[in-house]
């Protein structure tokens, strides 16, 4: 059970979005979406500490992962499993709790919960009952990169984790080469390599790029430039750890 300071917190922001939907039920509970960090602890905002304290139970992508995020903050709110193998049934129980007046908090292991994450099916199914959706935003991988990478910020496509094929990953790049803007791609350690030689193939070696590694973390590190320079010294050094690929548009110089 949550604190009175955060659970008053929660109230009034609920009653203010609620009562701007001229919506008067304030007897339901919520669901609370909260972003954690992608790597640093110290990136949880205030307002997800008290949110979390504020939850009935906090349902996440893996417990012990959680755990130790609760056990950092001295936070002591039960959890639940909630992960892409038990999303339908979850999605539906825990809807359930929230209707009958619970505060249900989501997190993934790290970063926003429902952005190549479970999330959608507990947020659909709380959009089709009606029931209230409060964010408390925070880290996203995707969103950082971007944002630090060089590359145009305007325009923007979110491509999430791509085929783990070289067919199919091309045919995502020779679909979108075109595109006007910079990509946002995820992409496992096991094969940033091998999308790096399948994007010099279809964009071509003078495509600009940024590959994020390891954000907020002890080895950050941001390689900025053509596709032909990162490849080759990308290749000779670790590849170890997390990334996002963000790619410029055609012809864009940085
Ligand atoms: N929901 C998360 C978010 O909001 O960013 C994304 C989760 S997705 C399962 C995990 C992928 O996000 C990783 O494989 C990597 O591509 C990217 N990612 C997460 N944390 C990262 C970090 N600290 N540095 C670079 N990429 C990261």
């Amino acid at each position: 059970m949550g604190s009175i300071k955060a659970d008053s917190v929660a109230k009034q922001i609920i009653a203010f979005s609620l009562l701007n939907r001229g919506d008067e039920r304030f007897s339901v509970g919520w669901l609370y979406l909260i972003a954690t960090p992608i790597g640093n602890l110290d990136d949880l905002s205030l307002r997800a500490k008290d949110s979390l304290i504020a939850c009935d139970l906090i349902a996440c992508e893996d417990t012990r992962v959680t755990a130790k995020l609760l056990a950092y903050f001295g936070i002591k709110v039960p959890t639940t499993s909630y992960r892409e193998e038990n999303e339908r049934r979850k999605a539906s129980e825990l809807a359930d709790r929230i209707e009958r007046g619970e505060k249900i908090g989501l997190v993934s292991d790290a970063g926003f919960p429902a952005i190549s994450d479970p999330g959608f099916r507990l947020v659909r199914e709380c959009r089709r009952r009606n029931l209230p959706v409060v964010p408390v935003p925070g880290p996203n991988a995707a969103i950082t990169a971007l944002a630090v990478s060089g590359m145009p910020t305007d325009k923007f496509l979110y491509l999430g984790f791509l085929p783990s094929k070289s067919g199919g990953r091309c045919k995502a790049f020779n679909k979108w080469k075109d595109f006007s803007g910079s990509l946002v791609i995820y992409e496992s350690k096991y094969r940033v390599a091998k999308a790096l030689a399948d994007m010099e193939n279809i964009f071509g070696p003078n495509r600009n790029i940024c590959i994020a590694r390891e954000i907020t973390k002890i080895h950050e590190t941001f390689y900025v430039g053509k596709i032909s320079d990162l490849k080759s010294s990308f290749a000779e050094k670790s590849g170890k750890g997390e990334f996002v690929l963000i790619v410029g548009p055609e012809g864009y110089v940085l």
